[in-house]
């Protein structure tokens, strides 16, 4: 009986490890706010996109999204109704995006989304819906306050990624989603030719 005591006891402990490195696990891939995959997450997800989009030869897009005007969120309803409508995007955000997609909180209220097989066409798309996603209805944080949210979209997928590096790819839809921001907000669009090559850089984002 004492055998089957210490047997059992060591197959709980075991459990209890095993479910701590899953913890662990998650905590290292998720940030903690949106449970979406965190900056180095995503990043590696991209990495290894990029990888096998060269391999075989299929294209990839990329998307680069900010939310607009979000600190005018943070200084009219506070920093916890932020942190609402932060979550409630997120939610959206998900349901746009296909299985097979990846998507990433890139930074504060900044999302990265990795779309696998997508060339410029259909990379535009799926930005669109993700658009169309936030700006559909406001956001209801409680009963008194509904409140308007709308996203800009930078995108990025070149034909030939074999030219590309992850650098090319990040600043591509980075410049992208300046541009979205610059013609108004609320809007996507895509990378031009000159941002994505390698060289002098065509327009600088402010540092604001
Ligand atoms: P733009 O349309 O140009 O993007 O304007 P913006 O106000 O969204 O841009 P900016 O980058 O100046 O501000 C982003 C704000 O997002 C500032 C920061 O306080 C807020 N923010 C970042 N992370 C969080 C968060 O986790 N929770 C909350 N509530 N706010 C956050
Ligand atoms: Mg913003
Ligand atoms: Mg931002």
């Amino acid at each position: 009986m004492a055998h089957l005591h210490a047997g059992k006891r060591i197959l709980d402990v075991q459990q209890e490890l095993i479910s701590a490195r899953d913890a662990l696990r998650v905590q290292a891939t998720h940030d903690p706010l949106t449970g979406l995959w965190n900056h180095a997450a995503i990043f590696d997800i991209l990495r290894r996109e990029l990888e096998r989009a060269q391999r075989q030869r299929t294209s990839l897009g990329v998307v680069m999204a900010d939310l607009d005007h979000f600190k005018q969120i943070n200084d009219t309803y506070g920093h916890p109704a932020g942190d609402a409508v932060l979550r409630e995007a997120t939610r959206r955000l998900q349901s746009a995006v296909r299985t097979y997609d990846s998507i990433g909180r890139y930074g504060g209220e900044e999302f990265l989304v990795v779309v696998p097989g997508a060339d410029e066409a259909s990379a535009l798309q799926q930005a669109e819906r993700l658009r169309a996603s936030i700006s559909k209805a406001p956001i209801e944080v409680d009963q008194s306050s509904a409140i308007p949210l709308t996203i800009s979209l930078g995108v990025t997928a070149p034909a030939e990624p074999e030219a590309s590096n992850l650098e090319s790819l990040l600043r591509a839809a980075d410049l992208a989603l300046y541009e979205a921001k610059r013609k108004g907000r609320n809007r996507v669009e895509m990378a031009s030719a000159e941002g994505v090559a390698d060289g002098p850089a065509v327009t600088a984002r402010p540092t604001a």
